[in-house]
């Protein structure tokens, strides 16, 4: 049998029909943002596989990190008080890049691991302040948080939710905010709600900066600090899902230093590593460990603190500020943006959004973007369909030639539908 044929024997694809295999695209090669199949085709990437890649395909920097660990140490568990040096630098490293006061990290393998530790955690601050009743958490329509029981149950997308219950109890979403949404509206719901559940229930909301999954949608201006005033003054904590944002995909290390956020826990992944082996890290902030002072946190992931993964981490990071990638999101993805403006004049498309390098369009009601997404790869560009969205997130050392390539075949099969 060839690759394709075991694939579709044996191979379940996360989002996929099951009982139905597709025919794979089977990924063999990557370099900067360029990827090649298995038959040599060659491709664009405009979305990083699943937005994680900030550093481009291909480091060999990076493999060398990992190689090097794992001559040395390939992994030792990090419960209790074992330790290991690359996890420990890292940690370090993340907090001064850090907003202030994010000073303790809690490493995951990834970000749905990270949103179900986040939520633990403002859960048992409150438990541990004599609470426990404090345990409702405020989400958001089109919201993405992943796929554990309370990480799903914190999105926003019924879809995703089909068939999978019960999930975790206690969360409560608040209307999407689009730019067709005010924000005096938007925050007189959310002080509806509190008021309605009662603030002394509500022990935190969850948010991503930008709605990534939920098709790349940027808040209405001033949108942040007014939530964030509004859930101050009732002690309500902030947790901001930052897996696509963090590590300067919208031009900072952290989105939340671009919305004038000062959360109590930021989740990250993706970037952290560009996706070369998985890993993610909650920050939490002095003010939480305040609550949490002297209380067990009686969680963990055989893998926390992977030595490999931390050195990989710390050698990207160093990729990301070295070539100033920070800059460069802003950059590609204001090119990028600019030249997929005509798109707003085609009957099929509603919007064309985005911020730094995330980049969005959404189509026209009745539209599906699945034909679209096809239709481009079949040209060597790799973008993704999310509903009636298409998105688009890509390594943000792509070249402008390539960034315009993207744009040029999507304009194409845009005007054709
Ligand atoms: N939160 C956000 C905003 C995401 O975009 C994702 C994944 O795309 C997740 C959570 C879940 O992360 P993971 O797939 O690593 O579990």
């Amino acid at each position: 049998m060839n690759l394709r044929e075991l694939d579709r024997a044996h191979v379940i694809h996360p989002h996929a029909v099951v009982g139905r295999p597709e025919d794979p695209v089977v990924w063999v090669r990557g370099d900067g943002a360029r990827l090649w199949d298995a038959d040599g085709n060659e491709y664009v990437d405009g979305t990083c596989g699943l937005w994680q890649c900030a550093v481009g395909h291909g480091r060999v920097e990076l493999a060398e990190a990992a190689a090097a660990q794992m001559r040395e140490l390939e992994f030792y568990a990090s419960f209790w008080n074992f330790a290991n040096e690359p996890s420990i630098r890292l940690a370090a490293r993340i907090a001064q890049l850090a907003p202030a006061g994010l000073e303790h990290v809690f490493f995951t393998n990834g970000g749905s691991e990270g949103v179900e530790t986040a939520i633990k955690l403002v859960r048992l601050a409150w438990h541990a302040q004599g609470r426990p009743d404090r345990n409702v958490v405020l989400s958001r329509k089109s919201a993405y948080h992943g796929v554990g029981s309370a990480s799903l149950a914190a999105t926003g997308i019924p879809p995703l939710k089909e068939g999978f219950g019960p999930l975790a109890p206690g969360f409560v979403h608040l209307s999407t905010p689009t730019s067709s949404t005010t924000v005096d509206e938007l925050v007189a719901e959310l002080e509806q709600t509190i008021e309605t559940i009662g603030p002394e229930r509500i022990a935190a909301m969850i948010g991503e900066p930008v709605l990534g999954v939920g098709g790349m949608i940027p808040p209405p201006e001033g949108y942040w600090p007014r939530v964030q005033e509004v859930l101050r003054a009732h002690g309500i904590l902030l947790v901001v899902d930052e897996i696509v944002t963090a590590y300067g995909r919208t031009g900072h290390w952290f989105a939340s230093e671009r919305y004038g956020l000062d959360p109590d826990a930021i989740v990250t992944a993706k970037a952290l590593t560009s996706g070369y082996v998985p890993m993610g890290a909650v920050l939490v902030h002095d003010r939480l460990v305040g609550m949490l002072e002297g209380t067990q946190f009686r969680h963990g992931f055989t893998y926390n603190g992977h030595p490999v993964g931390a050195a990989v981490a710390l050698a990207n990071l160093a990729i990301i500020e070295r070539e100033d990638l920070l800059g460069r999101a802003v950059e590609i993805g204001a090119r990028m943006l600019d030249r997929l403006q005509p798109a707003q004049e085609l009957d099929a498309v509603a919007e064309v959004r985005g911020v730094g390098a995330m980049l969005g369009v959404e189509l026209a009601a009745d539209r599906d973007s699945g034909p679209v997404a096809r239709a481009a790869l079949g040209k060597g560009v790799v973008v993704r369909a999310s509903g009636q969205k298409i998105v688009m997130s890509p390594p943000l050392v792509i070249s402008e030639e390539d960034a315009d390539r993207i744009v040029d075949v999507l304009l194409g099969e845009l005007a054709a539908l």
